[in-house]
């Protein structure tokens, strides 16, 4: 069987060579089984790996086929809720701890790339701008309980005339600058975690430790004495399990699918804009995001492009027209850009939970996951896979701490949790109009 494709993409067209992996077939065994090819499951393959642990990956598709290998490539300290609701969860002490390691799920990306000198532009810099006037009152009351509650110092806030020197924009009245945060190509990223993992390159990880297999949908988890995944043509045993499926499990695990609602998000790339005209728009390269709810995210890429991401859709099918209204609302922040052509346009999933906090922990004894990134895991993921290797590996204080966040379920099950979603979401949207 051919080995599955990744969707096309800036990332696909621009991605760095990579192995083929092969399919589970017949039966195989771990210390770890994970599910899931993207950064969170690769993220726990190499941190379990570097722990010494034996560690099959099952990717019903390709690595970096899922929202990894598709997003904006933002890396943000944080998580896709306020760090005040999950304060409100678990006290300050703790809610504080877990705004720390967010912290630390940034810095752990510049780590390894340079441990494993994987090649994906990592880019320092990244702003959260302000379009109306209560905008600029919440990013200076966000600077303030950043520097003040949470410790978190070094970010700049700057008015029009300063954000203008670096941003060609008339949309924004004030951005919030933090120099630590970042952008990356994520494909490029996953593909080096994979390749980090199984031992290739300047990889320390001995050959053989981690075993990829793409194309190998999980369609069936045992929980016995071991943990049993199963493929329509193989299954892997380990003595633990970790599901790291985003939205895309199928009937796997309701438990975990009831607690988070797939909703969709997309990028478009315009063509090439040269390097002066790139560098006119944001000449400090950094990423932008705004802070409405449905907000516009966006970036250049290395080969001078824009890579302007935004909408949301609650249906399992593309909007219609969605070449033209991403084009619009990347010439409605640069005008300037109405004569470019965009090259590629494409789409995933985001796992949101309902209070968009992260849903990270265990079921019984050895079967462990994380999931609800909500639209904020290039960084998170990273770290879910750190904390998770840790927990199997003995040391669960800081997996306890996540598993403490309460989550309910979408009311409406499979079928229903869609309508609920989307009147919620318009009154998100109607707020950021007002
Ligand atoms: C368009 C878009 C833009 C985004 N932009 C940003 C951004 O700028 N900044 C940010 O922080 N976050 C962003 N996100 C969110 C971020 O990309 C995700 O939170 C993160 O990549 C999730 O990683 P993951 O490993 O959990 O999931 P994924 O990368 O989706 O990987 C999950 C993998 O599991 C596999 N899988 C699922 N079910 C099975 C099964 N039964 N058997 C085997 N394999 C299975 C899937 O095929 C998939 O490859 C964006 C997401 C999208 C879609």
């Amino acid at each position: 069987m051919a080995v599955p494709t990744h969707i096309p993409s800036w990332y696909a067209a621009t991605a760095n060579a990579a192995p083929d992996h092969p399919l589970l077939q017949g039966e195989h065994s771990a210390d770890v089984v994970v599910l899931g090819a993207g950064i969170a499951g690769l993220s726990t393959a190499l941190e379990l790996a570097e722990r010494g642990y034996s560690v099959m990956v099952l990717e019903a598709e390709r690595v970096g086929w899922g929202a990894s290998g598709r997003s904006g490539g933002q890396a943000i300290f944080g998580y896709g809720c306020d760090i005040s609701k999950i304060e409100a969860q678990l006290g300050y002490a703790d809610a504080r701890k877990l705004f720390d390691w967010s912290v630390e799920g940034v810095d752990m990306i510049a780590e390894r790339i340079g441990r494993y000198g994987i090649e994906c532009d990592w880019t320092p810099g990244h702003a959260h701008a302000a379009i109306k006037p209560s905008h600029v009152d919440e990013l200076k009351q966000w600077q303030d309980d950043l520097q003040e509650r949470w410790g978190y110092a070094g970010t700049e806030l700057w008015n029009q005339a300063r954000l203008q020197q670096e941003l060609a924009t008339e949309r924004y009245r004030a951005l919030l600058y933090d120099p630590r945060s970042g952008h990356l190509h994520p494909l490029n990223y996953t593909l080096g975690l994979a390749q980090a993992a199984i031992g290739a390159g300047n990889s320390t990880i001995p050959k053989g430790r981690v075993r990829i297999f793409e194309g190998s949908r999980v369609i069936g988890i045992e929980q016995g004495q071991q943990i049993v995944f199963r493929t329509a043509q193989g299954q892997a045993r380990g003595k633990f399990g970790v599901v790291m499926g985003n939205a895309w499990l199928r009937h796997l695990l309701p438990q975990l699918e009831t607690r988070y609602m797939p909703v969709g998000t997309y990028i478009c790339a315009s063509a090439p804009l040269g390097a002066e005209r790139a560098q006119a728009l944001i000449r400090n390269n950094m990423a932008v995001a705004d802070i409405n709810f449905v907000l516009d995210y966006f970036r250049l890429s290395s080969d001078q492009r824009m890579l302007f991401g935004g909408r949301c859709s609650y249906s399992s099918l593309d909007p219609p027209g969605l070449r033209s209204r991403m084009r619009q609302r990347m010439v409605g922040v640069f005008p300037q850009l109405a004569d470019v052509a965009i090259d590629y346009v494409w789409g995933g999933y985001l796992d949101i939970t309902m209070s968009r906090a992260p849903h990270w922990g265990r079921i019984g004894n050895s079967l462990y996951f994380a999931q609800g990134f909500s639209g904020h895991g290039i960084a998170a993921t990273g770290l879910a896979g750190r904390v998770i290797a840790e927990a199997i590996d003995g040391q669960a204080a800081r997996l306890d701490i996540y598993q403490r966040i309460k989550h309910h379920a979408f009311p409406g099950g499979h079928l229903f949790r869609t309508p609920a979603l989307v009147l919620a979401m318009m009154w998100y949207r109607l707020k950021d109009w007002l």
